[in-house]
């Protein structure tokens, strides 16, 4: 039993905290891995068919299958699977044609996977910053276009989309294509359309902590078949010498297929996904209408949104006035045990920021020439060179929301919440 009166005290202080059931851990799609995925996983087993392009038998492949329902759901001709996100970014790439002396934009806010693929490839990243809503400031990457830059990575962050529509007229203006990394945000939307099919290409990361999961793997999509058949022979070294092209546009890839068994669990997940996006939304929903009122009263600045209806929901993430206070308030929702952190701090190292990305900004290399030997190659980086990005992450705070949050749950996270944002604002 709770002592009357010590309900509106912070758990920071010694009141009791507000979260008091246990709250899932996010994980979504694994979390729900159930009879399904094991069943498939049997069939492969029991099949002996381990290779999508052969075994013994007549069976179909789990890859394939996943491939045309994964096209099919992203409203695109074309996808393939890959061993992970960091290598769906590379190959689709290299299928536009990116490499040495070329410059990729990327925001300042992205896992390092983003601009560690572009380096993969030989290219230079170039850094921009992001605008209220966490993802690419189609203005800043305006600004960034030199006559080098061959593409923009439009990352839609923490589940959110970028502004599809202003990137995607830079784009048409600039000639550059866009890369969409979906990483953190499948089956999100941007006025309707799905993310990954508004890009030339997009890139999907299934590694365990994404919506859907199958440990480690990737997705890459695109309408043009062209850019299908190079990523093709990007994952596949020897795709070139099935490839219906001709001679000279062969090229040798490097070997990052996914196996049948990953792809039997990836098939069974997206069709957990409409599931997984409709638990997020309600929830998510019903935690910003919990604190509405203590917001709108308090002035709190939440997340500009390009488009909420195609927010996943992973998240909601709030700023406050100061870093200081955000860090105030990260605190006490970590006391109250609200499922929360801030999203950049100088002192933790966090890959998510390029302020942490140490192997980038100091132009490391594996080998003595690097995508930053190339001649003429001049762009410079510095941890202090997007202000506005290091300033809005500073003052964010970020609330997890899994789609497997019990009503409990929700109602504890809620009163958490306008617990520590009437204290705190
Ligand atoms: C997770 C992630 C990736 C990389 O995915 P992996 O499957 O871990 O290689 C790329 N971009 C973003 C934004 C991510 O969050």
């Amino acid at each position: 039993m709770r002592a009357i009166g010590s309900r509106g005290q912070l758990a920071l202080e010694g009141g009791e905290p507000a979260v008091r059931q246990a709250v899932p851990p996010m994980y979504p799609g694994g979390l729900r891995i159930g009879r399904e995925e094991e069943e498939a996983v049997l069939q492969v087993l029991r099949s002996k068919r381990l290779f999508r392009y052969y075994g013994p038998g007549t069976g179909t492949s789990k890859v394939q299958e996943l491939e045309k329902a994964f096209a099919e759901y992203m409203g695109v001709g074309h996808s393939l699977a890959v061993a992970s996100g960091t290598l769906a970014l590379t190959a689709a790439l290299a299928a536009l044609e990116v490499g040495p002396g070329d410059e990729v934009i990327v925001p300042a806010y992205t896992w390092i996977s983003t601009p560690a693929a572009v380096a993969a490839v030989g290219a230079v990243p170039v850094i921009a910053e992001v605008d209220s809503s966490l993802t690419l400031d189609p203005a800043a990457v305006e600004s960034r276009l030199t006559p080098r830059t061959r593409a923009i990575v439009a990352v839609h962050m923490r589940g959110a989309p970028c502004h599809m529509d202003a990137l995607m007229s830079v784009s048409e203006r600039s000639g550059v294509a866009v890369l969409e990394d979906v990483a953190q945000a499948c089956g999100g939307s941007f006025r309707g359309r799905r993310l990954g099919s508004i890009g030339q290409m997009g890139a999907f990361s299934l590694q365990y902590t994404k919506a859907i999961t199958c440990g480690d793997g990737g997705m890459v999509t695109t309408s043009d078949r062209r850019c299908y058949d190079r990523a093709q022979m990007y994952h596949d070294v020897v795709a070139s010498q099935r490839a219906d092209l001709p001679p000279e546009e062969l090229v040798l890839g490097i070997g990052c297929r996914m196996p049948e068994l990953l792809g039997a669990v990836a098939g069974v997940q997206l069709t957990r996904l409409d599931g997984l996006l409709a638990d997020l939304r309600i929830r998510n929903a019903a935690v910003r209408a919990g604190i509405a009122d203590v917001a709108q009263s308090k002035g709190l600045e939440l997340r500009a949104a390009n488009d909420l209806d195609g927010d996943i929901g992973i998240a909601l993430v709030c700023f406050l006035p100061t870093a200081e206070r955000a860090g105030y308030v990260a605190k006490a929702l970590h006391a109250e045990g609200v499922p929360s952190g801030l999203l950049f701090s100088r002192d933790q190292p966090d890959y998510h920021i390029y302020y942490h990305w140490t192997p980038i900004l100091a132009k490391q290399t594996w080998s003595r020439l690097g995508p930053w030997s190339w001649p003429g190659a001049d762009v410079r980086y510095d941890r202090e060179m997007c202000p506005r990005t290091l300033d809005l992450l500073g003052r964010a705070v970020q609330v997890h929301v899994s789609p497997d949050l019990s009503a409990q749950n929700v109602e504890e996270i809620v009163e958490g919440l306008n617990k520590v944002l009437s204290a705190a604002l």
